[in-house]
C-alpha cells in the first residue's frame, strides 16, 4: 500500500458538504490513499469579514499539500466580497482550467453525442476584475491578455491533446472585433500550433463556435479559449451533455492544482439530500490521476458509469423511460460503492494509463525585445455639455509640430470629424492625439503638457492611454468609422 498523500480539502457551502461527504465515502471505499487537511472557506469566512473568503492560515495548507479538493462555495452578493475561486486560481498560479464533457446516452438523456475537453485560460482576461467608473453614465472593465499567459494555456491544450491522444484543437476567440487582445490569443494559437503537426488546428469566432457547440458538439475535441468564453461554454457544454451536475474541473498550475465540480453551491436544493455528487466525483478522479493513483480513479470511474447505466439517477438527470431509480446524494454514492470493481457493459469502460502523471511542465518562450515608440495618446474626457465640435475647437489649441488631434470618439465610434447627428453619445469621450508621422516618436512630456492644457481650458480629463508602435506595428486600434 502506497503512502498516504496529504491533500487540502474544503466542504464549501450549500450542497457542498453533502456532495463532499458522498465523494469521500467513494474515494475511501475504492482505496484512495489520501490524508485530507480540512480548511474552512466560503460563506462563514466571508461573513466573519474576510473579503477573500479564505483565511490567511489556509494558504499554508494549500502551499504545503499543493493539492486542493474543493466543494462549491457561495459568494455573498454585494459588500465588496471577492470570488474565492478567482483569488485561489490566481494566487496559486492555476493557469489552466480543464473541463472534460462526455455524453452518456442513452443512460443520461442528451440530444447530442460529445466527448470533448475545454481548456480555459484561468488568470487573465476580464477576470482581472479591473473596473472603473469615471463618468456619471459609463463604467469600464480592462481586458488584459499577455503573450506569456496565452502561450502557456495554448501550449497546455496542445500538450494535453498529445498526451491523451486527441486529434484536434479548436481555438475560440473574438478577434474580428477585439483585434489586439483576442488577436494576440489567435496569433499565439497559430504560432504554437505549428509545433504540433500531428494535431488538427481549427479556429472559430466565439459566437458561432458556441452555437455549434450547442448544436453539433461531436465536431469538437479539445477547445482552448480565453477566460470568460471558457467559463460560459463549459456550462453550455455540460448542460447540453445532460446536467451541470455531472462535470468536474481541474485547475492546474506549475506547482499546485485544485479540483472541483463545475457547478455552484446550488442553495435552492441545499440540505435536501438530492444533489448530484457526480461533478465533484469527476473532479476527484482528475485529482487521483494528478497524485498518481490512476488505478483508483479507473475503479471509481467504471463503477460510476455502471451506476448510471443501471438507471440509478439523481433528480437532475432523472427521466421517465431512461431512469430506473431516483436516488438521493447518499443513495447514489452507496450505489457507486456497491459497484466498485464492476465495469459498464454498454457504455465504454475507461482505462487510465498506469502511473501517467498528466501534469505538464509548460515552458514559455522569452519575449523578443522590440523597438517601442511613443507615437501619440488618447485623452479621455468626462463631458455632458459640449458638442464634439466644441471639444475639437478647444483641443485644436493643443496641436503643435509633434502632435495633432486625429479624431474624437464616443464608445469607440468616431464622432469628429464628420460625425453623424444621429449617433448617441454618453459622457465618456476619447480624443486621439497622434504624431504627424508614426515613424517619429514623440516626447513623453507631450502627454502631460496636453493633459495640463486641457484641464486649464476647463475640460475634465479622466485618464490617458499612450499609443505605441512595436517594431513599426501599431499597438492600438482605430476608431469605428475612422
Ligand atoms: P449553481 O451551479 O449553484 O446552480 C444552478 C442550477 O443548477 C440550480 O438550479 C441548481 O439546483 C442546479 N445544480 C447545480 N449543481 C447541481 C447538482 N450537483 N445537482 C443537482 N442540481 C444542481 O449556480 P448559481 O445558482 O448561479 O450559483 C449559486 C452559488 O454558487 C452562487 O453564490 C455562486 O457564486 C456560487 N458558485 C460557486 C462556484 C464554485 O464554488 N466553483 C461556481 C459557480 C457558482
Amino acid at each position: 500500500m502506497s503512502e498516504k498523500r496529504k491533500i487540502t480539502l474544503a466542504y464549501g457551502d450549500g450542497i457542498g458538504p453533502e456532495i463532499m461527504e458522498a465523494t469521500l465515502r467513494i474515494l475511501y471505499a475504492a482505496g484512495a490513499q489520501i490524508e485530507p487537511e480540512v480548511i474552512e472557506i466560503g460563506e462563514k469566512v466571508y461573513k466573519a469579514g474576510v473579503l477573500s473568503g479564505i483565511r490567511p492560515e489556509a494558504w499554508d495548507s494549500l502551499r504545503s499539500t499543493k493539492v486542493f479538493l474543493k466543494a462549491p462555495v457561495t459568494t455573498p452578493q454585494g459588500g465588496g466580497f471577492k470570488s474565492l475561486n478567482v483569488t485561489t486560481r490566481k494566487a496559486l498560479g492555476l493557469f489552466a482550467n480543464v473541463r472534460p464533457v462526455v455524453t452518456l446516452t442513452p443512460f443520461v438523456a442528451s440530444k447530442h453525442q460529445m466527448d470533448l475537453v475545454i481548456v480555459r485560460e484561468n488568470e487573465e482576461d476580464l477576470y482581472a476584475g479591473i473596473e472603473h467608473q469615471q463618468t456619471q453614465d459609463t463604467v469600464q472593465c480592462l481586458k488584459l491578455i499577455s503573450k506569456q499567459g496565452s502561450e502557456k494555456i495554448i501550449r497546455y491544450a496542445f500538450e494535453y491533446a498529445r498526451a491523451y491522444k486527441r486529434k484536434k484543437v479548436t481555438c475560440f476567440s473574438k478577434d474580428n472585433i477585439m483585434k489586439l487582445t483576442d488577436g494576440l490569443f489567435h496569433k499565439m494559437f497559430d504560432k504554437i500550433g505549428e509545433e504540433y503537426p500531428e494535431i488538427i488546428k481549427d479556429h472559430r469566432i466565439i459566437d458561432i463556435g458556441s452555437a455549434l457547440l450547442a448544436d453539433t458538439p461531436e465536431q469538437f475535441d479539445v477547445i482552448v479559449t480565453l477566460n470568460l468564453y471558457g467559463d460560459i461554454i463549459s456550462d453550455i457544454a455540460a448542460q447540453v451533455a445532460g446536467s451541470v451536475g455531472l462535470c468536474g474541473s481541474a485547475n492546474v498550475g506549475d506547482q499546485c492544482a485544485m479540483f472541483e465540480a463545475i457547478h455552484g453551491s446550488a442553495p435552492d436544493i441545499a440540505g435536501k439530500g438530492i444533489a448530484n455528487p457526480s461533478g465533484l466525483i469527476n473532479g476527484a478522479l482528475m485529482m487521483l490521476v494528478h497524485i498518481n493513483q490512476p488505478e483508483v480513479a479507473e475503479k471509481i470511474h467504471n463503477a460510476w458509469l455502471k451506476t448510471l447505466e443501471d438507471g440509478i439517477h439523481t433528480g437532475d438527470i432523472y427521466k421517465e423511460g431512461f431512469s430506473k431509480k431516483r436516488a438521493g446524494t447518499a443513495e447514489f454514492a452507496d450505489a457507486v460503492i456497491e459497484r466498485l470493481g464492476q465495469k459498464p457493459s454498454i457504455l465504454k469502460a475507461v482505462e487510465y494509463e498506469k502511473a501517467v502523471q498528466k501534469g505538464f511542465q509548460i515552458k514559455v518562450s522569452p519575449i523578443e525585445q522590440q523597438e517601442k515608440k511613443l507615437v501619440g495618446f488618447d485623452l479621455f474626457l468626462d463631458n455632458d455639455k459640449l458638442s464634439p465640435e466644441t471639444i475639437a475647437g478647444i483641443l485644436k489649441n493643443l496641436e503643435n509640430d509633434s502632435i495633432y488631434l486625429a479624431f474624437i470618439s464616443n464608445r469607440g465610434l468616431k464622432v469628429w470629424p464628420d460625425g453623424l447627428p444621429e449617433s448617441f453619445c454618453t459622457s465618456h469621450w476619447r480624443c486621439r492625439f497622434k504624431s504627424h508621422n508614426l515613424e517619429n516618436a514623440i516626447e513623453p512630456s507631450e502627454v502631460w503638457t496636453a493633459l495640463k492644457k486641457a484641464a486649464d481650458a476647463g475640460l475634465e480629463v479622466i485618464k490617458t492611454e499612450n499609443l505605441y508602435t512595436f517594431n513599426e506595428q501599431k499597438g492600438f486600434t482605430d476608431a469605428q468609422g475612422e
